[in-house]
């Protein structure tokens, strides 16, 4: 019984470690893209964030268009990732480019490598609302 026991708390010790070693909460996967919140914080201007992520891209995927409730400025870490700002021409960006999106304009990006690509997304967008809006997920209540 003793044995058991000493076991069982073995077996917990390791399921623990596991979990720890999981991706945390802060990170969400969608289809070859991982996001990891980094930080978030309030600004002087009222009503408005900061908020810091980095985005990872497999090669090959794109995250479609979609848009904020404010500024996106992004510097580009690693890899080759081409951005689409709807109405504008494409652009090919590699580490250390950087780019810039107005509030509100849908754009998308991809990882146009062979390599993983990745991206430090900062966000100065209105507090409250969702980060971002997929363009096909657009309605009233989310209105831009
Ligand atoms: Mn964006």
């Amino acid at each position: 019984m003793k044995i058991y026991r000493k076991s069982l708390l073995t077996l917990i010790s390791i399921l623990s470690l596991l979990v720890l070693f999981l991706p945390g909460a802060a990170k969400a996967q969608q289809s070859g893209i991982t996001r990891t919140d980094l930080q978030r914080h309030d600004i002087s201007v009222a009503g408005y964030e900061a908020i810091q992520v980095r985005v990872d891209f497999k090669p090959g995927i794109e995250f479609g268009l979609h848009a904020h409730f404010g500024e996106e400025i992004i510097y580009v870490l690693e890899g080759i990732l081409e951005y689409d700002i709807e109405g504008n021409p494409p652009v090919k960006l590699k580490a250390g480019d950087v780019f810039f999106v107005p509030a509100g304009k849908y754009h998308s990006a991809k990882n146009i490598g062979n390599n993983n690509a990745a991206e430090l997304a900062t966000y100065i967008v209105e507090k409250g609302k969702q980060i971002l809006v997929m363009k096909e997920q657009d309605h009233s209540k989310n209105k831009l």
